[in-house]
């Protein structure tokens, strides 16, 4: 069953700038963790600010996240992070599901909780209780598929 969300007046977000302009309010009334990082990679050499997260509405699924595109930074560029209460945060943007959703908010959906395959007539899951598994995960997972 779909958590609603507690009638509470605040939570915790973080309020994101880049050089004094808002990128993002990061936060969600079930975000279970949320990871803000500016990696940087010397194959590009490009320096990227991104905003993450996992969002788990119920106990049978949960969904990666993230709130902003990745933005670039340049050699003086200033990020600052505030941490904040408030009511409200940016939606963020489902990047993969896992688990099963609905039928509350429309058909049921069942998706691979480990690496996100949707069911279809191509894609066999086994749903559990509280996981699924696709037949690809199965294969991977067990330490026997390579035996007669
Ligand atoms: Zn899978």
């Amino acid at each position: 069953m779909m958590r609603k969300p507690e009638k509470r007046a605040e939570m915790t977000i973080l309020e994101i700038e880049k050089n004094g302009k808002p990128i993002g309010r990061v936060g969600g009334d079930f975000i279970e963790s949320m990871h803000t990082t500016v990696s940087y990679r010397n194959v590009k050499r490009r320096v990227r600010l991104v905003s993450t997260g996992l969002n788990i509405p119920d106990r049978k699924s949960s969904e990666h996240v993230h709130w902003f595109e990745a933005v670039n930074l340049e050699p003086g560029d200033e990020v600052r992070i505030r941490v904040t209460e408030a009511s409200n945060a940016d939606p963020p943007v489902v990047d993969g599901h896992y688990g099963t959703f609905g039928p509350e908010d429309g058909p049921t959906a069942f998706y691979c909780s480990f690496c996100g395959a949707e069911a279809s007539a191509d894609v066999k899951v086994l749903v559990g209780g509280t996981a699924n598994i696709c037949y690809t995960c199965l294969r991977r997972h067990n330490p026997d598929r390579d035996k007669p």
